[in-house]
């Protein structure tokens, strides 16, 4: 410490105070301490930066997602209820709010890389189209009649890599490679010999966990919110949810022993968070397990045959080769989750009550995509010029891939209910 201007107790509180501060970053840094099968640092990115002085890359990713447009446009995009119900409910902006907060929950029990977390859970919907799963499968259709497809992933890559114009220096954001590889591995495998543009993403290997975890972090996410928004609907009753739920039928016992006075809504909600705290428990624990498992002595490391003198550890290469997915819910968690998402299915997705914002989201993205395929010339100028590069039905995916349920329905009026 270099020798102070001031002497007497003045001087000894500030050496003090110093000494605390320097035991406070140290205790910052010990835990912030990654584990070894975390990812330490990017590979890079497409278009070299130097690196900024008090933010590190992964936390750059982040904050470029947070500040791009489609991020902001997730605010009116529907996650399963539109506005049309009530203003409490989810959209695809809370949704990712909500797996971003689970997930750096997790994600420091394991010593993972949290800021590269926090930027896969941020991107990870930015590629969903209007009118939720619905808009995509209209859009999807749409695209099929011309030999083509919607890929919300894809999209997501071409939104991070082209669309988003805020620097001077290239398109895009210019993410590292982990975050769009995340988005990529996002809840499915690509083929590389079907999508060969794909294969600097090593497409063979596993992502890293952190990618794995947001996968994992997204389906109990919105199996928990969507019974609380099903719930607080009234589409689901409590009763129902009870008879074909265990785990919540369970809890409801509990739950109505201890608080019996209260209502029913408070209820709920006390048995919806012992669910979601009991899945997201089991997924830090089952985890551990499961790199435990993979790092046992005696057995060969994942890939790599032969090698059996190494430390009691994976490392990330390790976590690459393995031939399946570490993070993952115990099979009994596992089997929890399954039923509550089918009782989703049968009870709320394909309900009769949401059926009218499914035909009008069909109709809705079917109309405008037919309307743009005749006539271009009503695209924004801006598609126009792309059409040139790409076959025209791509471009008005892409444009109506990027609406808002608010922009869309207002296209809509423009150019199709006056007809
Ligand atoms: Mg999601």
């Amino acid at each position: 410490m270099p020798p102070l201007a001031v002497a007497g107790p003045q001087a000894f509180r500030i050496r003090r105070l110093a000494e605390v501060l320097t035991a406070e970053c140290f205790l910052r840094y010990t835990l912030h301490m990654l584990a070894p099968y975390a990812v330490a640092h990017s590979r890079g990115r497409r278009h070299p930066e130097p690196a900024h002085p008090y933010r590190k890359d992964f936390q750059r990713d982040r904050d470029r997602v947070i500040h791009s447009r489609a991020f902001r446009r997730l605010e009116a995009k529907t996650q399963v209820f539109t506005r049309r119900y009530s203003d409490h409910f989810r959209n695809r902006l809370t949704h990712t709010i909500e797996v971003a907060q689970i997930s750096r929950t997790i994600a420091a029990q394991l010593g993972l890389n949290v800021d590269l977390v926090e930027a896969l859970a941020l991107v990870h919907d930015i590629g969903h189209p209007p009118f939720g799963h619905a808009g995509e499968k209209a859009l999807d259709s749409a695209m099929r009649r011309h030999g083509l497809s919607f890929d919300h992933n894809l999209h997501a890559l071409r939104i991070v890599e082209d669309f988003e114009l805020r620097y001077a220096a290239f398109r895009g954001l210019n993410l590292t490679f982990e975050v769009r590889e995340g988005i990529i591995k996002h809840s499915r495998d690509y083929d590389v010999a079907e999508y060969p543009e794909l294969a600097e993403y090593m497409l063979d290997s596993r992502p890293p966990l952190e990618a794995q975890l947001i996968d994992a972090t997204d389906e109990i996410a919105y199996t928990t919110a969507d019974l609380d928004d099903g719930f607080e609907a009234r589409l689901l009753a409590l009763d129902q949810i009870k008879e074909a739920v265990p785990v919540f039928a369970r809890f409801s016992g509990d739950v109505e022993k201890i608080y019996p006075e209260a209502p029913k809504k408070l209820q709920f909600n006390e048995v919806l968070r012992r669910v979601l705290d009991r899945w997201v428990g089991d997924l830090i624990q089952n985890t551990r397990a499961q790199i435990e498992d993979a790092c046992n002595p005696g057995r060969p490391r994942p890939g790599k045959a032969g090698v059996d003198a190494r430390p009691y550890t994976i490392g990330l290469d390790d976590v690459r080769a393995c031939p399946q997915r570490l993070v993952l819910l115990s099979s009994e968690m596992e089997t929890e989750r399954r039923e509550t998402k089918e009782f989703l299915y049968q009870n709320l997705y394909f309900s009769t009550a949401l059926e009218p914002e499914k035909d009008d989201a069909e109709r809705v993205i079917t109309e405008l995509f037919n309307l743009w395929m005749k006539q271009p010339e009503k695209l924004p100028s801006s598609y126009q010029e792309k059409a040139a590069q790409e076959p025209l039905a791509r471009i008005v995916c892409d444009y109506i891939a990027g609406m808002t349920d608010n922009f869309i329905y207002e296209q809509y009026e423009k150019y199709c209910e006056n007809v």
